[in-house]
């Protein structure tokens, strides 16, 4: 499959992108999972891209497309993609239908997870994550927590609360995310792609769509 996952940072997208790669093979490519491995390895990217993601600001289109053009040309995107956290602007969603028409492939779907936002914000406060890049495994003190306090089942390092985790950060994402993501519900309507779940378990947003696609 080869799908769009939109939605506000909470929403859940990578936790049904992780559901969904199980079922067809299909990769997750997350573009916040790159750059904080970027940021941790201590790259020119992740240089550059660190202040921007600490406030809770998107890192600037060049840099994204950059990362984007050469991921979806790897082999593990033959099988599809789950593009989780990208586009983020229209000028991204444009770029991504011009690189998509060279590369000759057509998206099934953009998905549209819509979650209240007291859900959200709950979400965000109480998550966790692993802080070695590598793994990123995500957790949450409520829910979800890890088997031995702030320690990654995984891999065993340290689990923590993200920068953009903190109430001013998040609530500065979501604004971001209502100015300059939202937007591309209706770019993506216009293309007759979008599918709105509503829901708070993930569980019922992947029944979804596995549903649209006849899966
Ligand atoms: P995420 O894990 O998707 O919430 O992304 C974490 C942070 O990485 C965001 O708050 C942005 O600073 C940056 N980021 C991730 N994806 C993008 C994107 N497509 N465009 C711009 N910035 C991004």
């Amino acid at each position: 499959m080869k799908l769009i996952l939109l939605g506000a940072p909470g929403a859940g997208k990578g936790t049904v992108a992780k559901m969904l790669t199980a079922l067809d093979g299909s990769v997750q490519i997350s573009t916040g999972d790159i750059l904080r491995g970027a940021v941790q390895a201590g790259t020119d990217l992740g240089k550059e891209a660190k202040g921007y993601m600490d406030r809770g600001d998107l890192v600037p289109d060049s840099l994204i497309m950059g990362i984007m053009e050469g991921r979806l040309q790897e082999d593990d995107c033959k099988k599809g993609f789950l593009l989780d956290g990208f586009p983020r602007t229209i000028p991204q969603a444009e770029a991504l239908t011009e690189l998509l028409k060279k590369l000759g492939i057509k998206l099934d779907m953009a998905v549209d997870i819509d979650v209240p936002r007291d859900v959200i914000l709950d979400r965000l406060c109480t998550r966790r994550t692993c802080e070695n890049g590598a793994c990123q495994a995500i957790y949450n003190v409520k829910s979800n927590p890890p088997k031995k306090e702030g320690i990654c089942d995984k891999c065993g390092s340290p689990v923590v609360q993200r920068a953009d985790e903190t109430e001013e950060a998040i609530s500065h994402r979501l604004e971001t995310y209502n100015q300059k993501t939202a937007p591309l519900i209706g770019f993506y309507k216009k293309a007759g792609l979008v599918k709105t779940v509503t829901g708070t378990s993930s569980d019922a947003v992947v029944a979804a769509i596995k549903g649209s696609l006849g899966l």
